[in-house]
């Protein structure tokens, strides 16, 4: 018999927020254990929670970027379930009345494009992390991770294979990411997702039993992920040597196996509750207007007008496309200086060695476009050269230079159009190596690029090349 494999995704996010989403604990990743408590986030009596609105900005950015309606009133629950991880007994999320609704991810897939409907998107807190120290056999927790806010999208059941549910993934974190809802860093567990799977035969209206697996953290753990599960339902069905029950399971990526956990829990077990102490949220016509000003154009559509509007070549314009970072660096050093090639050559040329040098990603490229726009302008005037502009973008990585004309000045990065200046260097440097000189009229061409990279040094590289190589023959021919 053939079967068809059917795939619903469960994607936790953690939002770009400075601040925790019911306290002002910091929400950042990589402090010290347990250093962004208080009393809120840990769970202690009394504490009350206060609903951080960043939050909910980025909750209606999320739904906007995936088509979805969104809940003029939206309201938090409790979750009960116990787990050390968990201070409060209970996770403040959404049940009844979740942000978003009703959404749709457009994707491309080898049999042509197809699109994933999203059943909700939810705000919840985040729970702690337990640290296992097998050493000492203890189990230490970290409370920094608590509360820190997140956002659970829930699609349909539509996806029916790895393949598609990677390119759904990858959409998804292309747009939040470009909405700057999220970093989505699957390394970091800023974006994790739970995989729920099961098989019918081909055809048929009815759901097979279906199995979750929690926390996938790589998308090429998912798809290994994804065909073993495909592989055990197909056998147990066929063969009847296994019995499928409903249940949460535990993918072992080094043994790449499954192992079952536990009964799946329904909703019912976890008593879903109105949290009494979070007033509803009322979005109004003002707020959902301002999310909606604020939302960046997709991906696809700059790209598409890097080529047509700009004349880049597809090759930039993927590239650039391809990160927010670099679009919005792009965009503010093209309105500096008006030259589409030359900036999206600094930009993926240059800017980029640099990040690799640092081990950094497109996404971290923080730099000020309009100053690399005015770097851009003087090399374009040449009043700066080449590598000497190069030195500036480097310090433009460590520190902002919001005048770069001045820095360069100060510096002494200026291109000397004063060619008395330069012919005086250049009659030094010929007096000081009579041997170049005999070289080069006796034929090595070679001889004068050792003369002109000696004067290039003495001038620091504050001179137009072309200038300089001219002046250089004509003191030459003059011996
Ligand atoms: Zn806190
Ligand atoms: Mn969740």
């Amino acid at each position: 018999m053939k079967y068809e494999t059917v795939i619903g995704l469960e994607v936790h996010v953690e939002l770009a927020t400075k601040s925790k989403i019911f306290c002002s604990c910091s929400a950042e990743f990589g402090a010290e254990q347990n250093d962004h408590v208080c009393p809120a986030c840990s769970g202690m009596p009394g504490m009350l929670p206060i609903v951080n609105k960043r939050v909910v900005d980025l909750g209606m950015t999320a739904g906007m970027m995936l088509n979805c309606d969104i809940n003029r009133v939206t309201t938090f629950d409790k979750k009960s379930y116990y787990y050390p991880d968990l201070p409060n007994a209970y996770q403040t999320t959404q049940w009844f009345s979740p942000i978003c609704v009703n959404g749709r991810v457009d994707i491309e897939t080898s049999k042509g494009p197809k699109s994933i409907r999203i059943k909700q998107i939810h705000m919840e807190e985040d729970a702690g992390k337990l640290v296992h120290d097998d050493w000492t056999d203890t189990t230490l927790v970290d409370f920094n991770r608590t509360s820190v806010p997140l956002i659970e999208i829930v699609s349909q059941p539509d996806i029916s294979s790895a393949e598609e549910a990677i390119a759904y993934l990858e959409r998804l974190r292309d747009l939040l990411r470009f909405a700057k809802v999220s970093d989505c860093r699957w390394e970091q567990g800023s974006m994790r997702c739970d995989v729920n799977l099961s098989i019918r035969p081909e055809g048929s209206d009815v759901l097979g039993v279906r199995t979750e697996m929690k926390n996938m953290n790589s998308l090429s753990a998912i798809t290994r992920a994804i065909k073993y599960e495909i592989a055990r339902h197909t056998r147990a069905l066929e063969t009847g040597c296994e019995e499928l029950v409903q249940e949460t399971r535990r993918w072992d990526d080094n043994e790449g196996k499954s192992y079952a956990m536990r009964n799946k829990e329904t909703a019912g077990d976890y008593r879903y509750f109105p949290d009494p102490n979070i007033m509803p949220v009322v979005i109004d016509d003002e707020w959902l207007d301002r999310i909606e000003k604020s939302l960046p154009e997709l991906p696809e559509v700059k790209r598409a007008r890097y080529i047509d509007e700009m004349g880049l070549s597809e090759y930039d314009a993927d590239i650039l496309a391809s990160s927010r970072a670099l679009c919005d660096v792009f965009e503010d050093a093209l309105a500096v200086c008006g030259n589409a090639k030359e900036t999206a050559n600094w930009i993926i040329t240059e800017c980029m060695q640099v990040l690799n040098k640092k081990k950094m990603t497109a996404d971290m490229l923080a730099i000020s476009g309009t100053s690399l726009g005015q770097l851009i302008k003087l090399v374009m005037e040449d009043k700066v050269s080449r590598p000497n502009a190069k030195r500036i973008l480097a310090a433009m990585f460590e520190n902002d230079i919001p005048d770069v004309e001045a820095y360069a000045k100060q510096s002494g990065f200026i291109v000397s159009n004063d060619t008395s200046f330069i012919e005086n260097i250049v009659k030094e440097v010929i007096a000081a190596d009579p041997k170049s000189v005999a070289d080069f009229k006796g034929g090595k061409e070679k001889a004068l690029m050792a003369l002109f990279g000696k004067c290039m040094k003495q001038l620091k590289g504050n001179a137009n090349p072309q200038v300089l190589r001219e002046i250089l023959i004509a003191e030459i021919n003059k011996i």
